[in-house]
């Protein structure tokens, strides 16, 4: 699977790709002409082996015509000779001169003489002599004139002639009247030729030829029945598209393979045709043997070529595609930002350089201006953090500008609103009670009409100092509005312990020495939270009626309003009041 894989991804890459495309051609190529040459080789080979066919099939049947013409002239030759010719057939003349005949030219079987009934005078080997020839067709023919008669299986001599062979005794006859000078028919000379010479002629006339291994040579009769060789005699020749001026053609025989043949007629011009051909045949895929052979030969050299090719074509592949391979990890290393890229070396093709050069350009480039931005961003977020530092500074700053009084620097209206909601809701929590005291200067009017409005400010931002040093860190201290000014103390136990703190700062305060005014007074009104208040600001509203009680009483003095319900009049003045 992973193997499958890889070779996938392999085909995918350049180089596998260059490298299929680069095989894939050569071997197409070689293909292409591969089958191209062998055509070319298999139709000049069938030509040149159809050729020595036919050189083969001729030089036979000339032969083989030869040779029955000259059967055919010994025999008429003898037939005329004088001590035929002279009137005494059973002359023992007649009988040496078979005989002779015979032992010259083996291939005859028997020459025989008969008188004009047919009737035999003399035969070689003394074979048949008084038996009558009368009804064979050789000695009829020959009565009208010289006769060769078509091959035939031996009739009376088969018993008598049968040698060792198993083959049938077959004859091929020649025969010639005797006539003498009066024209008169004394016999008939008759031969029978061994069909062996026949075949023998054919045979020697073909015989270590080239091209002619494992190729068959067959005699045909007029009626196209095979007559040679014997495995094939009964056999019918084929119907062959030409034979005149087609020296050899492709033909499919009775046994349905296809083979290279030449026809061609034995042309004896004997006084009797026989009407023979003579046929070569070699099966077509022995005749294009050699050719299979060099196609095979080119089959492993082109397959061997390829294998080469496809090599060569690798190697090149990778000659192309390596530095493109380098430039593309390159390019990685540059995308995951993995160190410094390592770029192709060596020397590559001149377009491929230039690429290397330009994307290493780029890359610097947009390395370069990365590191740029990067500054930027870095000192943007500093300068950023910095604002943000100064601007949660400034709000820190307007928070505390936006809780205090200026002149004084102490919480300022706003923030005493929230404090004492917040000790409102507390004391509602824990059951315990605070105490709100409002503070006003006596007669303050005066001061600043008399020493002018800087000393009247100079004179609040002094009493703001001796209120805060008064009471303890808990407690707090707020400018209320104008020369006002509000004490919250906490955790306070009982109204007396209050209006005691309450009688330690009028009494401080009319103590201390004021620049340029030297002594002022001022009036406090005091009320304690109670479980019944529903707000914050009946609390308020208390303290305020008992400073106005206080004012009321003379000023310089303590009042305490000593009941939580609005309205009511019961204030309590400290005993230390003036
Ligand atoms: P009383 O004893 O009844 O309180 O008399 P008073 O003069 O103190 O009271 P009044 O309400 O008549 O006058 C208060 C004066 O306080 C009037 C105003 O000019 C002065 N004042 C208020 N705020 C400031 C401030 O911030 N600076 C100065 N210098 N004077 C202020
Ligand atoms: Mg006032
Ligand atoms: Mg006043």
């Amino acid at each position: 699977m992973r193997l499958h894989a890889q070779t996938l991804s392999s085909i995918g890459s350049l180089r596998g790709r260059l490298t299929l495309w680069f095989a894939g051609l050569a071997v197409l190529t070689l293909l292409c002409s591969g089958i191209y040459v062998a055509r070319i080789a298999i139709a000049t080979m069938t030509e040149a082996e159809g050729a020595a066919l036919h050189a083969s099939a001729t030089t036979a049947a000339n032969a083989l015509a030869t040779g029955l013409r000259e059967r055919e002239d010994e025999i008429y030759l003898l037939s005329q000779a004088p001590h035929f010719t002279k009137g005494n057939l059973r002359d023992i003349e007649v009988l040496h001169s078979l005989e002779r005949r015979r032992y010259v030219h083996e291939e005859y079987a028997w020459l025989g003489v008969t008188n004009a009934n047919g009737v035999v005078l003399h035969a070689t080997g003394g074979l048949l002599v008084g038996q009558s020839m009368e009804t064979r067709p050789w000695f009829k023919a020959a009565l009208k004139g010289p006769y060769i008669g078509d091959v035939h299986d031996a009739v009376l001599l088969a018993k008598l002639l049968q040698g060792a062979s198993d083959d049938p005794l077959r004859f091929v006859d020649f025969a010639s009247p005797i006539i003498n000078r009066a024209g008169q028919t004394l016999g008939v000379l008759g031969a029978h030729v061994h069909w062996r010479w026949v075949t023998d002629t054919v045979d020697a006339a073909v015989s270590g030829r080239d091209g002619l291994r494992s190729a068959t040579i067959l005699i045909v009769g007029r009626n196209g029945a095979i007559l040679y060789p014997q495995h094939l005699a009964g056999g019918t020749l084929p119907s062959f598209a030409s034979t005149v001026g087609k020296p050899h053609e492709i033909v499919r025989w009775p046994d349905g393979k296809d083979y290279l043949s030449s026809n061609v007629a034995v042309n004896a011009n004997t006084r009797t045709d026989l009407g023979w051909r003579l046929v070569v045949r070699k099966p077509l895929e022995l005749a294009t043997q050699p050719v299979r052979d060099i196609q095979l030969k080119l089959t492993i050299i082109g397959l061997m070529t390829a294998v080469l090719f496809s090599f060569v074509a690798y190697r090149l592949a990778t000659t192309v595609s390596r530095p493109i391979e380098q430039l593309a990890a390159a390019a990685r290393q540059v995308e995951l930002r993995s160190g410094t890229p390592d770029y192709p070396t060596g020397r590559p093709m001149r377009e491929i350089a230039q690429l290397i050069h330009s994307i290493q350009s780029m890359t610097q480039s947009l390395l370069g201006k990365e590191h740029e931005l990067e500054s930027i961003n870095s000192s943007l977020e500093a300068t950023v953090d910095e604002r943000t530092q100064a601007l949660t500074r400034a709000n820190a700053e307007l928070e505390r500008l936006a809780a205090q009084d200026g002149l004084t620097r102490l919480a300022n209206r706003r923030k005493f609103d929230e404090r004492i909601t917040e000790a409102f809701l507390a004391s509602r929590r824990s059951g315990r009670n605070f105490t709100l005291l409002v503070l006003d200067l006596d007669h303050f009017k005066n001061i600043n009409d008399t020493h002018g409005h800087p000393v009247g400010d100079a004179v609040l931002r002094t009493l703001a100092t001796l209120l805060t040093a008064s009471v303890r860190i808990t407690d707090f201290v707020a400018r209320y509005g104008g020369e006002e000014f509000a004490i919250l103390l906490t955790d306070t136990d009982g109204l007396q312990v209050s209006l005691s703190v309450a009688e330690k700062i009028r009494s401080s305060v009319a103590a201390a020495d004021f620049p340029v005014v030297g002594n002022i007074t001022v009036s406090i009104g005091l009320a304690a939270s109670s479980a019944t208040d529903e707000d914050p600001w009946q609390i308020v509203s208390r303290a305020d009626a008992a400073l106005y009680h206080a004012k009321a009483a003379g000023r310089n003095r303590v009042s305490a309003s000593g009941d939580a319900r609005p309205g009511a009049s019961a204030h309590r003045e400290s005993p230390d009041a003036p």
